[in-house]
């Protein structure tokens, strides 16, 4: 009898992956650190998604309802694997729960971790309540319970968004875009202005990259239908004057210091290499990049193949990923572990 694939993660790259398996009938076990599936998604409750506008509970919601109760999809929550050893076609995991795993060969879906924003201190984030970070915003528009200031409940008239918060920084050491966080924020920025028609949104931008299709579809959206302001600066502090947020910096299109009042301060927080891969890198035997994430050792040749034959990588476990790249990428390695399987089972 065959024996299954094991797939690190339940977010949007394993869910597709586990499906795609499913589908052809090729048996997978999906061993998820958390108590339940979803990934970011789910796990931070994010609120509509870019691009369709679909709710997170529902569009990741229904991943999640495809593969439980799937026969051919084992799943494993509230673990995660301590040892990998073997050849492939051949591995056995061991799982921090005690059981053990006889697979054919792993895909790491194990995705990022958000930015921590105490990491950038002068921008308030920590020191201030009403400083929050978009994970928060999405939480407060999902929760039904909306846009409100954390210290005292009010509605917010005047709302900052600061992009590029831990994305973009060498600083503090991280250097690449996270992608996704200038179309979250104008996607977001739409979303307080539908509740709080009222409210004054500006984006402060060091470049905006709603990259492809977004463009249009939020960028100019965001501006000429809801009105949202951009300013083009480079922030200095994020202070107070006890009763308002002050937002210091300088307008780098007219080169002036500019110090605006503000209700709340939200961060465009970025997509850092989760922070397990260090020990998924040793436990697995794989090379990460650069910036910590896992490295992809083949990017023309087999999808997702990593610097061990058998083990497999999808997501934005690679990087900073979309969720509709993330799960593209779930599926097209699901596809080359498959054509992976028969050049190992004819060279045996
Ligand atoms: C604020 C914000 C909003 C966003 N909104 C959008 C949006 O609207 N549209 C969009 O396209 N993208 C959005 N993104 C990006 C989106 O979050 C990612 O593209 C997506 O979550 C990647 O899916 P994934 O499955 O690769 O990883 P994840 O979603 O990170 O899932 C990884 C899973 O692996 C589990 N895991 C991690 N480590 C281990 C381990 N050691 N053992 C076992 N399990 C483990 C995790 O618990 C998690 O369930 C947003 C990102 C941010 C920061
Ligand atoms: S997507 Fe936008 S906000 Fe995010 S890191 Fe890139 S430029 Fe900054």
């Amino acid at each position: 009898m065959t024996k299954p694939i094991l797939i690190l993660g339940g977010g949007p790259a394993g869910l597709a992956a586990a499906h795609s398996l499913a589908t052809v009938g090729k048996k997978c076990v999906i061993v998820e650190k958390e108590d339940k599936l979803g990934g970011a998604p789910i796990l931070s409750g994010y609120a509509k998604l870019v691009p369709t506008g679909e709710w997170a509970k529902d569009a990741i919601g229904g991943m999640v309802a495809r593969v439980t109760d799937n026969a051919h999809v084992g799943i494993e929550t509230g673990a995660t694997v301590t040892s990998f050893d073997g050849n492939p076609g051949d591995f056995t995991a061991e799982l921090s729960n005690g059981s053990k795993i006889e697979a054919e060969a792993a895909i790491l879906c194990s995705g990022f971790t958000h930015f921590d924003s105490v990491n950038k201190p002068e921008w308030g984030f920590g020191t201030y309540e009403d400083v929050v970070t978009t994970t928060q915003v999405e939480q407060m528009i999902s929760s039904g319970n909306g846009v409100r200031c954390p210290s005292d409940g009010r509605k917010p008239e005047r709302v900052a968004i600061l992009l590029c918060v831990g994305s973009r920084d060498r600083q503090i050491g991280r250097e690449w875009c996270s992608k996704i966080c200038c179309t979250v924020s104008s996607n977001l920025a739409m979303e307080i202005r539908e509740e709080l028609p009222d409210c004054h949104v500006y984006i402060y931008y060091m470049d905006i990259r709603t990259f492809g299709l977004y463009e249009t579809k939020y960028y100019w959206r965001s501006q000429e239908e809801f009105k949202v302001k951009y300013i083009k600066a480079r922030i200095a502090e994020v202070t107070s004057d006890g009763d308002k947020l002050i937002v210091k910096g300088e307008d780098t299109l007219v080169k002036r210091p500019i110090t605006i009042p503000f209700d709340m301060v939200v961060h465009a927080i970025g997509m850092d290499p989760n922070v397990d891969n260090p020990t998924l890198a040793q436990t697995f035997g794989i090379d990460l990049e650069e910036n910590g994430f896992v490295d992809v050792a083949n990017r023309y040749g087999a999808m997702g193949e990593t610097s061990r034959p058998g083990v497999f990588v999808a997501g934005a476990a690679t990087g900073p990923e979309t969720i509709d790249d993330s799960i593209a990428q779930g599926h097209g390695t699901a596809m080359a572990v498959l054509s992976s399987l028969k050049d190992f089972s004819k060279s045996a």
